[in-house]
């Protein structure tokens, strides 16, 4: 059954629906802004041209799209069938021509917006896996989709800055990445965004201070730029995903 509204009825899962869209209002007016002839042309992720993002934020939205059927029908799809699939695919789609592109784009994102809007609430926690073998509840892909939208968006870099990234948004993918090195034994950080009052992280780790969005440039390893450490060095961020 088709319905026009969402059949979740939880508030945070509400919430953080709300959120995506507005996230994928952004990214899709980023890429209005990004001119046919354009789309060769390198984005700020080192080796991919801004057709690779676009291909790469498209074919998410189909894995995540897997996730939500497997939620509904209990069928197991998972989001890729290999690491080299999935990078094989984003080759292949930022050769389609800037027509078949955005068609990917908005289409695997209406798709995916209706997988979630049509999913009963007593589905929503049903446990998946992502693409690293996590498992998860569902509802978590609504804020897997949320990081990407937004990081990619200023990714094509029509003037989208990480400035525009709403500070929640921005908080809790900080905490991700923390998370993230964390589990990987990487040496504790504390980030201290002196704008927002905002710290995150562990107290005995090495203080990093700068604003939110300068440091979510420095952690998800897009840029050095305004961030500061108590030594005055400021060594790239280890590898987040
Ligand atoms: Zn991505």
């Amino acid at each position: 059954m088709t319905v026009l509204t969402d059949r979740a009825v939880d508030p945070v899962i509400l919430g953080d629906l709300a959120q995506v869209r507005l996230g994928q209002a952004f990214l899709s007016r980023a890429l209005n802004e990004v001119k046919n002839e354009d789309l060769v042309r390198p984005s700020a992720l080192p080796g991919w041209s801004r057709a690779h993002v676009v291909a790469h934020v498209g074919y998410n939205a189909r894995a995540l799209n897997r996730l939500v059927d497997w939620a509904a029908t209990g069928i197991v799809t998972p989001m890729y069938s290999s690491p080299l699939e999935r990078d094989e695919e984003i080759e292949l789609g930022s050769t389609l021509a800037p027509r078949a592109l955005r068609h990917l784009s908005d289409h695997a994102a209406i798709a995916l917006d209706v997988a979630w809007r049509d999913l009963p609430q007593e589905r929503w926690s049903e446990t998946v896996k992502t693409a690293r073998g996590r498992e998860v509840p569902v509802s978590e892909t609504v804020w897997m989709r949320t990081r990407e939208v937004w990081l990619h968006a200023v990714d094509l870099g029509t003037g989208s800055r990480l400035a525009d990234v709403p500070g929640p948004v921005g908080e809790r993918i900080l905490s991700d990445v923390l998370e993230v090195w964390s589990s990987r034994g990487e040496a504790p950080v504390r980030l201290v965004a002196d704008d927002s009052g905002t710290v995150i992280g562990e107290p005995g780790g090495s203080v990093l201070e700068g604003r939110l969005s300068d440091l979510l440039g420095w952690a998800t390893g897009r840029s050095v730029r305004g961030v500061r450490s108590a030594s005055g060095d400021v060594l790239p961020a280890p590898r987040w995903i």
